[in-house]
């Protein structure tokens, strides 16, 4: 092979793998991405704590976010992160795990800080910031997970962060009054999320099949709607009849060559 032909192929690789061409399809719990990104297993900053299962695939803006909100958590000696699942290699539904992750723009991040030894990747490394009852946060639950959180969500391309319901009143009761609280609206009570964080990105201007989320709601959402998660379910409410599972729709045309179903 000439040498021509070398640099091109070799420069073309290195494309492919930076995410150049990377297009987002479809919706974050139904949808793939062509072409993504990877996010290499090690950084400086962060380690990707399940290398054995392949998740580690997303839109070049959630590669780039993960390694700027690392490198900025540990100036601040938060220490280094701790990177859960991004996508699959074309993203799309995954046999475990997650309904969503699917479009390259979710990522869910530990809230356990510093560096596994290489024998404890892949076991599970989990830290609970949440009280037994689910109402408030835990010991655990320090500066270091307050600051975390809101240094993801001050990234312009953070959507929606997700996180337990004890974890956002902790968050609204620390952030005072006089102080900026723009950012809590994008601070998203659900289940689960104890002991980590599932960040999810808008979608990215180069990709126009992406479809994109409703927008949060106004205001801090610290009011009565994140109070209703700690309310005991209502006298009056009939146990939910069993429903048919819904089909799911099918994959957007342009993922379907990379999945059989
Ligand atoms: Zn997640």
């Amino acid at each position: 092979m000439d040498l021509l032909r070398k640099v091109f192929l070799a420069a073309a690789v290195s494309l492919v793998s930076s995410g150049a061409f990377s297009e987002v399809v479809g919706s974050y719990s139904n949808g793939c991405i062509i072409d993504p990104a990877v996010l290499p297993l090690e950084g400086r900053n962060y380690q990707v704590t399940r290398p054995q299962i392949d998740r580690n695939y997303g839109d070049p803006t959630l590669i780039r976010f993960i390694e700027t909100l690392s490198a900025e958590a540990q100036r601040k000696g938060i220490g280094s992160v701790q990177v859960g699942d991004l996508s699959a290699s074309h993203g799309g539904p995954m046999r475990n795990g997650h309904a969503s992750h699917q479009s390259g723009l979710d990522v869910d991040l530990s809230l356990k800080f510093g560096r596994l030894p290489k024998k404890s990747l892949g076991t599970t490394s989990f830290l609970d910031v949440v009280s037994k009852d689910g109402k408030s946060v835990n010991s655990n639950f320090t500066w270091k997970q307050l600051e975390f959180i809101r240094l993801a969500a001050s990234h312009d391309e953070v959507e929606r962060i997700f996180v337990s319901p004890a974890i956002k009143k902790s968050i609204c009761e620390y952030t005072g009054q006089g102080e900026d609280r723009s950012f809590l609206s994008k601070i998203r009570p659900w289940f689960g999320h104890r002991g980590h964080i599932h960040v999810r990105l808008r979608c990215p201007e180069s990709s126009p099949f992406c479809e994109k989320q409703k927008s949060v709601p106004e205001g801090d959402g610290c009011g009565e709607e994140l109070m209703s998660w700690f309310e005991p379910p209502k006298k009056t409410d009939r146990p939910a009849r069993p429903q048919k599972k819904a089909a799911k729709p099918p994959l957007p045309k342009r993922c379907q060559t990379f999945f059989v179903r």
